[in-house]
């Protein structure tokens, strides 16, 4: 059986750190000089290999999910992260979102954690749809393959997100990215398996009368044509919505992990997240061994970031 969680955490992980240090780089300027392979420095002055909060935060629930669900555990470790650096590629903490500082400020203040994500509409970034995979592997062990079926387990994506993002638009977009991760394991044909995922969240949102109100934002995504849009209509900014198409259109519009990363990277503006969001899911559908190995040998803290995934799935495994 091969191991799920290190092919979606390390195509994570790798994707994240192809993108951060072109972060804010325009589309224009990523076409006259577009990134073709992993690079240092950039944005952030950091080394190659260097990965973000997207990655961090994805490793505080790997973290966490070893000892079981536990909400309150996952805001300690986020805010180790913030407050410590844990979790981080070379002990430094070198960005975060709004929502998610005010989340985490809300927490040190004694907000119990499913009441700390800031729900405004204004509270829609992309912070917490960069960090819900893990939780798929958690639901698959709990409810089966077929967790989509079970409202608790849409019930326990939502409860991650509000962690940081409580706002019916952020829980949508979680849960649909969680659904696609879920086809892409089961779906052999990758347009298929992305439409599957879409359908059978979408489904549930347009059946439930807190989240129907919401599910217009999201209707791009059921055109049979969206993966032929043209690229000028993508948008790749910190927004969930656009986050959330930008990387299931470059998961549609390539074929193997490399063309999907790249091709998420070069739309420009929040390249590290977007990456971060497409990466895991060509990860989990191309698998570890697709991920360039000069890519993987130049990833900071590799077996520490290794280790922990094998140890979720060991966990779960049992
Ligand atoms: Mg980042």
């Amino acid at each position: 059986m091969t191991n799920t969680i290190l092919d979606a955490v390390m195509g994570l992980a790798v994707a994240d750190a192809v993108g951060v240090p072109v972060e804010f780089k325009s589309r224009e300027a990523l076409i006259l000089n577009p990134v073709k392979d992993m690079q240092a420095y950039g944005t952030y002055n950091q080394p190659k290999g260097t990965w973000s909060d997207d990655t961090s935060m994805t490793l505080c629930l790997v973290d966490s999910l070893i000892k079981g669900l536990d909400y309150h555990d996952i805001m300690t470790k986020f805010l180790k992260w913030f407050s410590q650096a844990a979790y981080s590629a070379h002990e430094e903490v070198f960005d975060i979102g709004n929502t998610t500082r005010e989340s985490l400020n809300r927490f040190t203040n004694g907000i119990i954690p499913l009441e700390c994500g800031g729900m405004s509409e204004f509270d829609n970034g992309n912070g917490s749809l960069m960090r819900i995979l893990p939780i798929l592997f958690y639901l698959q062990t709990i409810y089966g393959d077929e967790f989509e079926k079970n409202d608790v387990a849409f019930e326990i994506i939502h409860n991650i997100s509000s962690l940081t993002h409580r706002h019916l638009r952020s829980h949508i977009a979680c849960g649909i990215y969680v659904c696609v991760a879920s086809k892409l394991l089961k779906v052999e044909n990758i347009e298929k398996a992305i439409k599957a995922g879409i359908d059978v969240a979408m489904q549930y949102y347009q059946n439930n009368d807190k989240y129907a109100v919401e599910v217009k934002h999201f209707m791009r995504l059921t055109d049979s044509r969206f993966k032929e849009l043209n690229v000028s209509k993508i948008k790749s900014g910190g927004y969930v919505v656009d986050t959330l198409e930008a990387a299931l259109w470059s998961l549609f519009n390539s074929n193997d992990y490399k063309t999907c990363v790249l091709k998420a990277v070069n739309l420009g503006g929040d390249t590290d997240t977007v990456a971060a969001v497409a990466g895991g899911l060509a990860g989990l559908k191309y698998g570890y061994n697709s991920i360039p190995s000069e890519w993987k040998t130049a990833i900071a803290k590799r077996d520490y970031i290794e280790n922990l995934s094998n140890d979720l799935y060991k966990r779960l495994n049992k």
